[in-house]
């Protein structure tokens, strides 16, 4: 079981409700030349392993840990959450990777 920081996401439009996106892909700092891009089908697979994933906030000192979740939108593709309302721990706001 790991601990990664993640630090970007690309992702895109859910084709059934413009109100959704999906997450496809994160990158995590694994260390500072150890940076490794993932799938949302491999965080998904490494969440339930016991992995975790996390967004981090440097100016509020607060982590959000990543689910696996179902898009509401389409009921079909399986994305990735930080279930926080905070902006700082939001990952559909980290940067595109
Ligand atoms: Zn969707």
């Amino acid at each position: 079981m790991a601990d990664y920081h993640v630090i970007a996401r690309n992702q895109e439009e859910c084709a059934s409700d413009a109100n959704y996106v999906h997450v496809t892909a994160i990158e995590t700092r694994n260390g500072p030349l150890d940076d490794e891009v993932w799938t949302a089908a491999e965080v998904c697979q490494a969440i339930a392993h016991g992995d975790l994933f996390y967004v981090q906030s440097r100016d509020i000192l607060q982590k959000a840990s990543l689910r696996c979740v179902v898009c509401p939108g389409c009921s079909q593709v399986r994305t990735l959450e930080s279930g926080s309302m905070l902006a700082a721990l939001d990952i559909h706001k980290l940067p595109p990777i």
